[in-house]
């Protein structure tokens, strides 16, 4: 008997809610272990509040004697809430967070100790570099990486330590995490969209990008997930045959969910509350053990913060509820995958959405030209989107079952397509007094402030707008926000310079007036965009042809799709607006790069191990029992034995046959990545992996699974499709 599989069944089967007390309200709970404003107004001194908030807003500098300040009263709270230990919280090209505790506990001579954490160590740190990519930034004699505190996302406490968010830089100043090009992507489009914003309300001062992400997700009971190598190793499924029902009769999604998921998602909301986290809402996905977590939107980079550190604290709390979280993009063949969608939009210090429409034409004329300029941004720079989503396992999902496409494009509706198409036929030059009111009126002016209600969903759009904000739906679950974010920010907020440029030329070198500069440029923007709005069925196969007819691009792997990342034009883009430097793209396509390799190396020696020790041995075992079932008959029948073991055989021989090609597909495989190995160049390598290890997964995959169909089920090791997801 497969003991492993049948013991994990047992336990799972015999499992119970965990209890989830809720003794306080969400609301009590919110911000408990935040060093919120209000608690820093209690535990600061003036001058170091201020100091803060600054900060904040203008991105001042924070002196050093203030920081000293501002370390004492965090320690104090701290301590206060039961923490002894402080760390550096970051976000390492790993994809993963990062934390090294240091307790706050010093001797001080005499047998004699006390607790200190001084303004040096809540500015900076000095964590040894070494053991994170860093994609040739540092050299290996110069280990030293520095992470600095980030006053913009508030220091929290998690367990009993102090977090601190922080950005690492290596030794030369390079960015080697996520943080620092984002909070520097943020300053690009603030400055952008608020010269913008100036045309329609001078008191603008300042603008935010918000962010709200979409967190998808499977659940997989512990003891199953360890009776599955793959599941283990690789976060997927690297085969199992589909299970009889899948998601066909819709029946998971929104469905009541089932009791033990309900205890986990209850204390991981818990959790989140006491940290800050605005988690909101919560349901089953499309398919079977999959779900969804959604917060209320926050300015941009603390989103991303909250995303990296829900996903740390997801595990640990599925941990206690003795599930294991996958939040690979397809984990299972077959069924849906998980994304990340980013929900993102601009605001302004005065409270003003600019992605939303207004209730007068002025209103929504700043609207027009805030989404006019982001479509055109996209449209530029669709390759590089793409490229920022990219990764070995959104690969399996762009594409793939009730996934967008690897096309980028953006859905509006028709009621804005209308809008659009008018605006088009904007007379080029000065507007006549009859043509401005006419577009007020009826154009612009007809823009319902309502839009939410009335956009139509498509929600096979790769980044449709959704009525108040832009969507960005091909991102894939394992993501950290910060990239997508990062791009999509320098992209509009690159668009927007220019944008200004133009109207300001029109105004003083042609004399036009503001509106008429406006209604001009943006016309220009709308002919020229055209190609990257698309209305139609994304999933199509004509899209596919359509798109490729329109110049936009389909690049439909991660190798493929990274080379847009340092295309001459893209490092220009980065560089000038101070985003990225030169070393500093290189060094992350080269991580990117490697991070595929490994990923696919992973696999396909998982792969070939579970096929090789796993697969095949049980198959042998179950054509002896056949072998011997065919002798007895022969024992008794003699010649006529045939008669009776004809199926048998059949299966015997059909055995032999599936072995014959996982063998040889193994050795083939295992031959493509020695010589793949062999490479010297990370892009060639990754195409290599890409086109000559990957291919082999399916063919190896394939006889297995029709292995798992033919073989006693009593003796399969590998826990079934249909056991990981429907047991409960
Ligand atoms: P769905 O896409 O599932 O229909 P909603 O449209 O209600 O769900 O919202 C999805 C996410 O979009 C939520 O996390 C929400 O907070 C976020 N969101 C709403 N408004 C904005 C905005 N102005 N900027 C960024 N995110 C937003
Ligand atoms: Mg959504």
């Amino acid at each position: 008997m497969a003991t492993l599989r049948f013991q994990a069944l047992k336990e799972t089967l015999n499992r119970k809610p965990v209890e989830v007390e809720e003794k306080e309200r969400r609301s009590e709970l919110f911000g408990k272990n935040v060093f919120t404003e209000s608690v820093m107004r209690q535990f600061l001194t003036k001058e170091a509040y201020q100091s803060v908030k600054e900060a904040n807003a203008t991105g001042k500098k924070i002196d050093r004697t203030i920081a000293d300040h501002i370390s004492t009263g965090m320690k104090e709270w701290a301590i206060s809430k039961g923490a002894t230990h402080y760390t550096h919280w970051f976000q390492p090209l790993t994809g993963t967070t990062a934390e090294k505790h240091d307790a706050f506990f010093e001797t001080i001579g005499d047998g004699l100790a006390i607790e200190k954490f001084g303004g040096g160590q809540l500015v900076q740190q000095e964590p040894d570099a070494s053991s994170f990519p860093h994609g040739g930034i540092r050299n290996t004699f110069e280990a030293r990486g520095y992470t600095a505190w980030d006053p913009t996302s508030p220091a929290f406490i998690y367990g009993t330590t102090l977090c601190i968010p922080s950005v690492f830089v290596s030794y030369t100043g390079d960015a080697l995490d996520f943080k620092t090009p984002l909070l520097r992507a943020l300053q690009v489009i603030d400055q952008a969209a608020t010269d913008v914003a100036k045309y329609f309300d001078k008191n603008v001062t300042k603008v935010q990008a918000t962010l709200g992400w979409e967190q998808e997700y499977f659940l997989i009971d512990s003891a199953l997930a360890a009776s599955r190598p793959d599941i283990q190793l690789a976060g997927r499924t690297l085969l199992g045959h589909s299970p009889a029902k899948g998601q066909q009769l819709d029946d998971h999604y929104f469905g009541s969910i089932p009791p033990r998921v309900l205890s986990f998602m209850r204390e991981l909301e818990k959790e989140c509350m006491v940290l800050g986290v605005p988690v909101k809402t919560r349901h089953n996905e499309v398919a079977p053990n999959q779900f969804e977590l959604a917060p209320i939107f926050e300015e941009a980079n603390l989103a991303v913060d909250h995303n990296s550190l829900l996903m740390d604290i997801m595990q640990r709390v599925a941990e206690r509820h003795n599930f294991v979280v996958l939040f690979h993009e397809k984990p299972f063949a077959g069924i849906n995958g998980s994304g990340k969608h980013n929900n993102w939009s601009l605001s302004t210090d005065t409270g003003v959405n600019l992605l939303g429409p207004g209730s007068t034409p002025m209103k929504n004329l700043q609207f027009l030209t805030f989404f006019i300029n982001t479509i055109k941004a996209v449209h530029d720079n669709e390759e590089l989107l793409r490229a920022t989503i990219a990764s070995a396992s959104n690969d399996h999902r762009l594409g793939a079952n009730e996934a967008p496409p690897a096309i980028i494009s953006t859905f509006i509706g028709s009621q804005l397509t209308e809008v659009l198409d008018e605006l088009e036929k904007v007379t080029d030059g000065k507007l006549s007094p009859q043509e401005k009111t006419e577009l007020k009126l009826n154009v612009v002016g007809k823009i319902p402030e309502i839009l939410l209600d009335n956009t139509d969903r498509n929600r096979t759009s790769s980044f449709a707008f959704t009525g108040n904000k832009f969507e960005f739906r091909a991102v894939g679950s394992t993501a950290n926000c910060a990239q997508p974010m990062t791009v999509l920010n320098t992209i509009v907020g690159k668009q927007l310079i220019e944008f200004k440029k133009e109207v300001d030329s029109l105004i003083k070198g042609k004399k036009m007036k503001k509106d008429d500069a406006i209604f001009n440029v943006l016309r220009e923007y709308i002919k020229d965009s055209k190609n990257i709005r698309f209305e139609g069925d994304g999933y199509s196969q004509d899209w596919e042809k359509e798109a490729e007819k329109r110049g936009l691009s389909n690049n439909k792997n991660t190798p493929e799709a990274l080379k847009a990342m340092v295309t001459e034009k893209n490092i220009a883009l980065f560089a000038d607006l101070n985003v990225m430097n030169k070393v500093e793209v290189e060094a992350r396509y080269e991580i990117e790069l490697e991070e595929y390799i490994m990923k696919i190396q992973i696999e396909s020696r998982i792969l070939g191990d579970i096929a090789r020790n796993h697969v095949i041995p049980t198959s042998i075992r179950y054509q002896n029992i056949l072998i011997k079932n065919v002798r007895g008959l022969k024992d008794i029948y003699g010649d006529d034995f045939r008669k009776y073991s004809k199926e048998q055989l059949e299966i015997v021989e059909e055995i032999s046959a599936h072995i014959a090609k996982i063998n040889s597909g193994i050795t083939e495989m295992i031959e493509a990545r020695k010589k793949a190995n062999k490479m010297e160049e990370a892009e060639e390598k990754a195409f290599a992996y890409c086109n000559d290890v990957k291919p082999f997964f399916e063919t190896i995959r394939y006889h297995c699974d029709k292995l798992e169909l033919l073989i006693d089920d009593e003796i399969w090791p590998l826990t079934k499709y249909r056991e990981l997801l429907f047991t409960r």
